[in-house]
């Protein structure tokens, strides 16, 4: 049994890691910490049965991981928490600044630590699949990038459809600000050869849906993620907890890619 406890256990993510860790025989919730519904139960919190772990502000002893999805001050309490009692620890909190980064970096010395921006499995398999499939096309065929959310998401593009940019401008050599290009609009907009093209629809209660498409004259691949619940953010979080929980592994800062063998 590998032993949990939730940063942000009273958060919208925080609640569906309590109840999906509860489903799960691998993991025990031994810890659910926030600032709010502090004496409140965990299990009840999240909408299933009493779990008997109390919501407590702060950790007092080791698990074998802890998973926060909180604010960045959350996150900074919690890299203290889990270098002082020698836990493991999953970032999914977003928003992070550069000396955020660094912290993690400082903590990686001391314990296994990984953060990711975007925790479904999928889409952290989408950046590898988009970066190898640009390499091995190379500039014949056309990329671009589709991102669909739902009407109240306020930045545009989404993180995801950065990463997928980003992931194949490192595979190709490319530049993330001078290569991709965002919308078109104009008379003298004709797509120039190598250009990444990066657009954004807002629509109606949409999860999530990313595609990157190569087009040649005579084909087309696309390579389409769609997410249809938050619960994929909180699964691949638990699968990289219990990952990292692997009594061999060893303090280092880790990636979304490394849990998948990529
Ligand atoms: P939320 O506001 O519903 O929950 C955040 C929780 O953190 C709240 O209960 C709050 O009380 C608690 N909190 C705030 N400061 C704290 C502190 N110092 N110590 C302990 N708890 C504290 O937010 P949410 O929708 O659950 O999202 C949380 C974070 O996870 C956000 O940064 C969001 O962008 C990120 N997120 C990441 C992924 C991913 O895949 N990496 C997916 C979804 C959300």
């Amino acid at each position: 049994m590998i032993s949990i406890a939730i940063n942000g256990a009273a958060g919208r993510m925080g609640r569906r890691l309590v109840a999906l860790a509860a489903e799960d025989s691998d993991l025990r919730v031994v810890g659910a910490l926030d600032r709010t519904e502090v004496g409140q139960d965990a299990g009840l919190l999240a909408g299933i049965k009493k779990l008997d772990v109390p919501v407590t502000p702060s950790l007092s002893g080791k698990v074998d991981a802890v998973i926060d999805f909180t604010v960045p001050a959350g996150t900074r309490a919690a890299i203290e928490t889990c270098v002082k009692t020698g836990s493991a620890l999953v970032i999914g909190t977003t928003g992070l600044t550069e000396a955020d980064q660094k912290l993690i970096d400082d903590a990686a010395g001391k314990i296994a630590v990984l953060q990711a921006p975007n925790m479904s499995l999928g889409v952290n398999l989408l950046f590898a699949l988009a970066a190898q499939v640009a390499k091995r096309l190379g500039d014949d065929y056309d990329i671009e990038i589709t991102e669909a959310h739902h009407r109240f998401k306020k930045d545009a593009p989404s993180g995801t459809a950065l990463g997928i940019a980003q992931a194949i401008c490192d595979a190709t050599g490319k530049s993330i600000t001078k290569d991709v290009v965002h919308g078109r609009h104009g008379d003298e907009v004709m797509r120039q050869r190598g250009q990444i093209g990066m657009h954004a629809l807002r629509m109606g209660d949409v999860v999530g849906e990313h595609t990157a498409s190569f087009a040649t004259l005579g084909e087309r691949l696309e390579l389409t993620h769609v997410a249809t619940t938050r619960d994929v953010f909180a699964r691949g979080a638990l699968r990289a907890a219990k990952w990292l929980a692997a009594p061999d592994r060893k303090p280092a800062r880790y990636r979304m890619a490394d849990v998948l063998g990529l």
